[in-house]
């Protein structure tokens, strides 16, 4: 089982740091946020260190994921949110602090002030066409 010693989430699967768990599997583990954007704010973690999404093994990621529609109705149920934002952070510009793969999931509700600066902007005449092309390069 890959581990790194000095990663935060490896010494909570591992039980060398205490968390509030909601679900434990062979895959993954999901646990409080212990500094919660919201109520219930609870994050999803696979067993194995992997240090963000682009390292992730597309099996290991199916597995884990399985149990997201559950666990986000479960958060709805138990919070009584009416929304969820399901976030994966994947670099420090995104916001990524820990450095092991881990998918936030965030209670909403109307009107509660959370959200995005969402900054929805436009392409210049040609350039989707171009991202188009090198990402789809890119992917193989
Ligand atoms: P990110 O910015 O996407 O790397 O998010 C890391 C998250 O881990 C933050 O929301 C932290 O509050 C949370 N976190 C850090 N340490 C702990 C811990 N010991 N137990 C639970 N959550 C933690
Ligand atoms: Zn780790």
């Amino acid at each position: 089982m890959g581990r790194k010693d000095d990663c935060i989430f490896c010494k909570i699967i591992a039980g060398d740091i205490p968390s509030l768990r909601v679900w434990d599997s062979p895959v993954g583990v999901a646990f409080l946020d212990v500094n919660p954007l919201a109520e219930g704010h609870t994050l999803l973690v696979p067993r194995q260190h992997f240090a963000d999404l682009r390292d992730m093994p597309p099996d290991t990621l199916g597995q884990l994921l399985a149990v997201a529609p559950a666990l986000c109705a479960a958060i709805i149920a138990a919070t009584g949110a009416t929304g969820v934002n399901f976030l994966q952070n994947t670099g420090a510009s995104s916001g990524q602090v820990v450095l092991h793969t881990h998918f936030h999931f965030i209670p909403r509700r109307d009107g509660d002030g959370l959200g995005y600066r969402w900054n929805a902007g436009n392409y210049s005449e040609g350039r989707a066409e171009v991202l188009q092309g090198a990402i789809a390069e890119a992917l193989g």
